[in-house]
């Protein structure tokens, strides 16, 4: 007997069609300041070792799956407090996926403030679990009396802060969100993945926090094209985790060059602290420009808004230069552009870019 073949709407899940796929616009030949990238390469003398290895890389053989060696070099650069857990993804993307598998019970929640990193919510989705959002104030600032609230409410198996926050790119104060990590039943991951642009960080907390994880990449430092992230807490919960990690998640490429950069600490740091010199200047050119506003960041990008936010972006984009267009993703962002810090050249022709645009 001959079936009928179903179509889409019959086979694929109605929350995955309802979903437009993660959007990423061509920048061939543009200042690309839309994603939060380094500007800034590895040096001419790091680039041939890196090229040496990768010659002699053995490509037919499956990558290490424990990563020994890779995670004892994260285990010192990212001071990761001894005798905790380890967790690698393909990008830290891929650890939030695992999360969501590994603690999506049937029924269960998982909580992120609003505005936050979109991903939280759209592999929750993916992943069939139910997404709680919380809003943050209207200063950006976390609601801690409504974030409380929605604890008690859904108990939530796991919680997501980004520490700063993408794309509001402030700091949430310390003391608020230890008191979430306090009265959270389930999980509380603080995602750091601009930590190397701010002063603070809950690494050192996860020694007395026996329900904290934290994650971080090395994405933002760098090597985003290595797809590498890392979670680090107690290993009652990353053992488990570990479980739903695919065996060869990070490959023999990323591991071989993710280990030798990570022994150029100072040459990371050097360039992180170069972008934060270069957000001072970006924030005080902003601010002092007509029709702008700009707002604090302790990550390596700049929220600011416009009137008319989205012919500002057209006139960016005209002119050469991408940044990301957050008007109609949140109310709280209306009207907001998102702008990473480049190098001073991209910087300054961004905010040429941005006067002229705002002068037309
Ligand atoms: C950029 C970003 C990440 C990075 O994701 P990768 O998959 O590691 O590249 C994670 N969290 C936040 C909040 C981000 O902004």
């Amino acid at each position: 007997m001959l079936l009928m073949s179903k179509p889409p709407e019959e086979i694929i899940r109605d929350e995955i069609r309802a979903l437009s796929a993660y959007h990423v616009p061509d920048s061939t030949g543009m200042v690309k300041l839309d994603a939060m990238e380094n500007p800034y390469g590895l040096p001419p003398e790091l680039k041939r070792e890196v090229a040496t290895l990768v010659g002699g890389a053995a490509l037919n053989r499956y990558p290490d799956p424990a990563a020994t060696r890779l995670k004892a070099r994260l285990r010192e650069a990212m001071d990761v407090p001894a005798g905790m857990g380890l967790v690698l993804g393909n990008g830290s993307d891929e650890l939030i996926q695992m999360l969501m598998l590994a603690a999506g019970r049937p029924g269960a929640v998982v909580l992120g403030v609003e505005p936050s990193f979109v991903m939280f919510r759209m592999i929750a989705t993916l992943c069939g679990v139910r997404y709680v959002g919380v809003d943050l104030r209207p200063d950006y600032s976390l609601d801690v009396e409504h974030t409380l609230a929605a604890l008690e409410a859904h108990a939530p198996a796991v919680v997501f802060i980004a520490y700063p926050n993408n794309p509001t790119g402030n700091l949430f104060d310390a003391r608020d969100v230890s008191r979430i990590i306090e009265a959270a039943s389930g999980i509380v991951v603080i995602d750091e993945a601009y930590y190397a642009f701010a002063d603070a960080s809950f690494m050192p907390r996860l020694v007395d926090s026996p329900n904290l994880l934290v994650m971080r990449t090395l994405s933002k430092l760098g090597l985003a094209g290595l797809r590498l992230g890392l979670l680090a807490g107690r290993r009652e919960w990353l053992g488990e985790l570990d479980k739903v990690r695919l065996p060869y998640n990070v490959n023999v490429l990323t591991q071989l060059v993710a280990e030798k950069v990570l022994e150029h600490p100072a040459l990371l740091k050097a360039q992180a602290e170069a972008i934060k010199a270069e957000r001072t200047r970006l924030f005080g050119l902003l601010r002092s420009t007509g029709g702008v506003r700009a707002f604090p960041s302790a990550a390596n990008f700049v929220l600011f808004r416009v009137a008319r936010a989205a012919v500002v972006f057209g006139g960016l984009k005209q002119r050469g230069v991408l940044v990301k267009n957050l008007d109609g993703s949140h109310p709280m962002l209306a009207d907001c552009l998102r702008v990473t810090v480049g190098t001073p050249q991209e910087n300054t022709r961004f905010v040429d870019a941005l006067t002229e645009t705002l002068n037309a």
